[in-house]
């Protein structure tokens, strides 16, 4: 009798055992991709028809451009009767095979710092500028689409990121250089916002907070005099004193959104070293993205990112450059 042995990886969820494969095999990809968008029961994007079926070629196999037909659509004499799984998707107008963004998926949904086009051209194959095209794309589905507010204890900082590379004798940091000021809130235990701001003032930091988080909450800040006002928060406003050398007061700290804006700074200067101001919107999804999924084990954030390159085709205008 045979006894039943663990294996390594026999815990992994089912995305991360077919993910590998998906990346080696167009074919593997294909079918990954569609079970991922439709599971069970494929459907027509044009007409929402269940009534679809493989095209085959002469051998029997799977057509070469994995085409479906849909009865409905062939019917009705609608102007497209066939489709594949990129309809309705951001890789839809992509030539790109899809074994590439099952691999740019997986590695941009575990890599904590985000991975680079460097990257993804050396270990594909692809060129540079696919890499980076397929990189920005992702970024785009990774772009959160829930409004939802914060609330709770929400804390609140704002930093310098991105722009041209430091040189020595020239280290300035924050005002008067070409970093991009960035605003970030965190709603302990829940969400993070990140927002590129024009710049640091009073005004521009506090209509942000107002867009962003619930009336009902706690706002805790640093001691920044431009945070002075947020009076209409009913958990009120509690600022704390870096100055003074104070980083924690009963619960009162910024710990939660700095750790935030460390991961994103490690990430921009160690994998991405120089983001442009025009992208950095882009980069500051990704990981606003990584960060809200955290609590999912990474097969169930592939996932979820599939899920985020529907319906968001159309809304795509493609950057003038790409870097
Ligand atoms: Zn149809």
């Amino acid at each position: 009798m045979k006894t039943k042995q663990h294996k390594v990886g026999e815990n992994k969820s089912e995305v991360l055992k077919a993910l590998p494969i998906a990346c080696m095999d167009e074919t593997k990809a294909v079918e990954f991709i569609e079970a991922q968008r439709w599971g069970e029961i494929p459907c027509c994007p044009h007409c929402g028809g269940k009534e679809v079926s493989q095209m085959k070629d002469k051998d029997g196999n799977r057509n070469e451009r994995f085409l479906w037909r849909c009865a409905n659509c062939q019917k009705s004499k609608a102007k497209q009767s066939q489709f594949t799984v990129r309809v309705g998707t951001v890789f839809e107008s992509s030539r790109i095979p899809l074994k590439y963004w099952c691999y740019v998926f997986w590695r941009a949904c575990t890599s904590k710092k985000g991975v680079s086009a460097l990257e993804i051209q050396r270990q594909t194959g692809l060129s540079y500028k696919s890499a980076l095209f397929l990189l920005h794309r992702i970024r785009y589905a990774m772009a959160p689409e829930n409004v939802e507010l914060l609330k709770g204890t929400v804390e609140v900082d704002e930093t310098y990121v991105g722009g041209k590379p430091r040189y020595r004798g020239n280290n300035k940091r924050g005002r008067g250089t070409k970093k991009q000021p960035v605003l970030a809130m965190v709603e302990r235990g829940g969400n993070v916002k990140a927002h590129v701001i024009p710049n640091v003032s009073g005004k521009t930091l506090k209509t942000a907070i107002r867009e962003s988080v619930d009336k009902s909450s706690r706002i805790m800040t640093d001691e920044n005099p431009s945070y002075n006002g947020l009076h209409d928060f009913a958990g009120g406003h509690h600022p704390i004193n870096h100055s003074l050398n104070e980083y924690v007061r009963g619960d009162i700290t910024t710990n939660t959104v700095e750790s935030f804006f460390a991961i994103v700074k490690r990430g921009i200067n160690g994998v991405y070293h120089c983001v442009s101001k025009k992208h950095l919107h882009r980069y500051l999804s990704e990981f606003e993205f990584r960060y809200n999924h955290r609590k999912l084990e990474d097969g169930e954030r592939v996932v979820a990112l599939i899920k985020n390159t529907q319906g968001k085709r159309l809304l795509y205008r493609e950057p003038v450059s790409l870097n």
